[in-house]
């Protein structure tokens, strides 16, 4: 233990619990990668009024959640509490969208930060990896999103989500949509914050988690009875497509985002084993937002997973990942001479791409091959001075236990063949 802890909301993530999170990382991105969508890294901070107006002045997340500061520079910037906001930011900035290759798709990978009430799942520091499909209006942009979420998911071995979906209008029938909500919300037995937040995005009340609050939504008029006949049809079509992909579906109709950005599509996955903190990722639709920060019209639409919610999911499905050994061939030494021997060996080995590791520190026989076992290594080279003398070293397949002398020129390749 030293002075310090990791701050109040963060974990530290560690061998070997940290390679499933590397794991899940990567099989979120493999879909993306393979889809065309494009790398994409941005910075972990920003004006923070890029989120005030990007993500929304009545949200949670602009409120309560975020972390803002002002710089010695006088700069007033946030810790980025979300991804899309950004992305958008970094692509209208590069003129992405002026390549002429519409929709631009991007993906990220990263560390998020809100000052939120730590619990389990919900930290102050996570990570999230996203996609985002920007400057195209089409159904079949919304579906591919939401079935290469769903391809990312059950290529992890989880099967106990659900996918959440709904349409939350346009600007054409939106507005009469939310009028007619925050009729029936003023008429409700409501706190003061709550009516507040009804004036402003009446919206986000759909989304309150308490109880009391929801048992009075409970004949508030639907979206769904609102929608324009584009939208309509827009929906109609993402839900045919994603059925058509085999993807199972349930619509929402009171599905709403923490984000005041979304038209159309949203959608959400959620887990049953992670209790309140079900949700495992969400995205949608968001027309508007491009023009809000000051770019031209660019419909888009993006998703964003939680890692860390990802790798509770799994935990609670009781997945385990196969993920291999890091470590193919553990060298042990015998003595000073084979110490310089074999430490260039395992050199020449890494160089030939096996993955090795050697033991440091001069341990002893027994000691050395203990570590060699944890490592978790398929073979351990052992060589003392007896061995060196003949211009080999032993071989010992960790699994069977048998053990065979190689020439000392010829353990990359005989290594490379028996790992093949
Ligand atoms: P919630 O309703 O649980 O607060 P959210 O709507 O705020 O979630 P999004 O902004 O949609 O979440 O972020 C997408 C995903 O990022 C979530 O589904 C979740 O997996 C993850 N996430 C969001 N906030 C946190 C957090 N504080 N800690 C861990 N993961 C988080
Ligand atoms: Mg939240």
């Amino acid at each position: 233990m030293s002075t310090f802890q990791a701050p109040k909301g963060t974990y530290d993530l560690l061998p070997p619990d940290s390679a499933t999170y590397l794991a899940v990382r990567e099989a979120i991105a493999a879909p993306l990668r393979n889809s065309g969508y494009g790398y994409i890294e941005t910075p972990g901070f920003e004006d923070v009024e890029l989120f005030a107006r990007g993500v929304g002045e009545s949200t949670d997340i602009v409120t309560k959640e975020m972390y803002a500061f002002e710089t010695k520079g006088g700069d007033r910037l946030a810790l980025r509490p979300e991804g899309t906001a950004s992305v958008l930011r970094a692509a209208l900035e590069a003129n992405l969208h002026k390549a002429g290759n519409l929709p631009v798709k991007l993906w990220y990978s990263g560390s998020y930060y809100r000052y939120e009430r730590p619990q389990k799942g919900r930290y102050r520091h996570f990570s999230q990896v996203g996609a985002e499909a920007i400057g195209a209006e089409d159904p079949a942009l919304d579906a591919e999103l939401i079935i290469l979420a769903d391809q990312a998911y059950r290529s992890l071995g989880l099967r106990n989500f659900r996918i959440l979906l709904n349409s939350l209008g346009d600007k054409e029938c939106r507005p009469v949509y939310r009028a007619a909500l925050q009729d029936f919300l003023r008429g409700l037995d409501l706190d003061e914050d709550t009516l507040r937040r009804a004036e402003i995005n009446p919206l986000r009340v759909l989304d309150d988690k308490r109880e009391a609050v929801q048992r009075q939504l409970a004949d508030a008029p639907l979206l769904r009875d609102h929608l324009c006949d584009a939208c309509k049809a827009y929906h109609e079509e993402v839900r045919e497509l994603i059925t058509a992909a085999g993807v199972a579906f349930e619509d929402d109709p009171k599905l709403v985002r923490g984000l005041d950005y979304y038209t159309r599509t949203t959608f959400e996955f959620v887990h049953g084993g992670l209790g309140s903190q079900s949700a495992v990722g969400g995205g949608g639709r968001y027309d508007g937002l491009s023009e809000m920060i000051g770019g031209p019209a660019l419909p888009s639409v993006g998703w964003a997973l939680g890692v860390d919610r990802t790798v509770l999911a799994l935990q609670a499905e009781g997945v385990t990942l196969d993920i291999p050994a890091a470590t193919s061939v553990y060298a042990v030494p015998l003595g000073e001479e084979a110490r310089r021997v074999l430490f260039g060996v395992v050199t020449e080995l890494r160089r030939a791409g096996v993955a090795a590791d050697f033991s440091f520190g001069g341990k002893g026989l027994k000691g050395a091959m203990k570590n060699a076992n944890r490592s978790g290594a398929r073979f351990a080279l052992v060589a003392g001075e007896r061995d060196l003398a003949e211009g080999t070293a032993q071989l010992k397949d960790m699994e069977s236990g048998e053990q065979v002398p190689v020439a000392l020129d010829a353990v990359v390749s005989t290594l490379r063949a028996r790992l093949a």
